[in-house]
């Protein structure tokens, strides 16, 4: 079934509010083979595309995942890269930060993450916990020197917006794509999702205590969100909202952005040039014998 990746896209320079977003779409598979088959040839033609990307080495794609917790951010990414070679794919996971990484600027420590040129990174939460997390949690800026007491919060986080949008608006000018996903779960799915954690002792691992205390903060949640997705979904660095109660769909449709982002580089192998031609044929001469 043919997916229309404008339909999830978040325009730019609009408000935005999420409760006119679903967390729920008709499903783009009609059964569990079809979801297969359709998921497998979104992998090929990632993998193809993937190679060329490695091959011409002219861009990287950066790929940001943001959500709330059991929202399917850690199993999308690994079922839409799955096929994707390894040595061209770079997966960063963002927890609490470190002290040294305290120390710096905000944007610092994924700075030193971002993907070569001809590489995919992934980043599995980003720099974008900074202004949502962080907006939810004002405490959390007094290790970073900042008292939220003493500050016109209002301004640091257009402040951020402003400094996320300028680092994005560079990295596109010096061939970095970026494209980024919020996994739009509801509440009542997050629920099972979190009780399913409690329940199947092979997922007791996951479940985390302070999870459930974050989800009454629910609504302070969708408010951040709805800022920062406003504030930061640019033509060149777009934000998608993915309804996420679905998981299938959920990567089907995200496997269908990226296969879009890389294939409208419209990249090429590149073409040995007279000079390279003459030599290999002068090499295959040679091991012919
Ligand atoms: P899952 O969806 O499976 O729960 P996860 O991405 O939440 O996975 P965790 O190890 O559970 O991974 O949590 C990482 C935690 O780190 C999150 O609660 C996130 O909000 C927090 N975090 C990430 N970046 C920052 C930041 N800059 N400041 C404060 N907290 C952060
Ligand atoms: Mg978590």
């Amino acid at each position: 079934m043919k997916i229309n990746i404008e339909k999830f896209r978040i325009p730019a320079g609009k408000k935005v509010d999420l409760d006119k977003w679903p967390t729920l779409v008709k499903p783009f598979y009609q059964s569990e083979k079809d979801y297969r088959d359709s998921l497998g040839a979104g992998l090929d033609e990632l993998t193809g595309l993937q190679k060329k990307l490695y091959a011409s080495n002219q861009y990287s794609l950066l790929v940001i995942f943001q959500a709330m917790d059991a929202a399917g951010k850690d199993s999308a990414i690994k079922h839409v890269m799955s096929g994707v070679d390894p040595q061209g794919c770079q997966v960063f996971s963002f927890k609490k930060p470190s002290d040294e990484e305290l120390k710096h600027d905000f944007l610092w420590r994924s700075n030193c993450r971002l993907p070569e040129r001809g590489r995919i990174g992934i980043f599995n939460r980003s720099y974008y916990e900074e202004v949502l997390v962080v907006k939810v949690h004002p405490e959390y800026l007094r290790p970073q020197g900042i008292d939220p007491d003493r500050i016109d919060r209002k301004a640091l986080w257009k402040g951020r917006y402003e400094s996320i949008v300028d680092s994005e608006r560079h990295l596109h000018r010096n061939n970095t794509r970026i494209v980024k996903f919020f996994l739009h779960v509801s509440m009542e799915e997050q629920r099972k999702r979190l009780l399913s954690r409690i329940e199947s002792p092979d997922k007791n691992w996951k479940f985390n205590l302070e999870d459930i205390k974050e989800r009454e903060r629910w609504s302070d949640y969708m408010k951040a969100y709805e800022a920062c997705l406003a504030e930061t979904s640019t033509d060149q660095a777009p934000w998608y909202a993915i309804p996420a109660d679905d998981k299938r769909n959920a990567r089907l449709i995200i496997s269908k952005v990226i296969v879009e982002t890389l294939d409208s580089l419209k990249m090429r192998y590149p073409v040995a040039d007279k000079a390279k031609a003459r030599e290999l044929q002068e090499i295959r001469k040679l091991l012919a014998g």
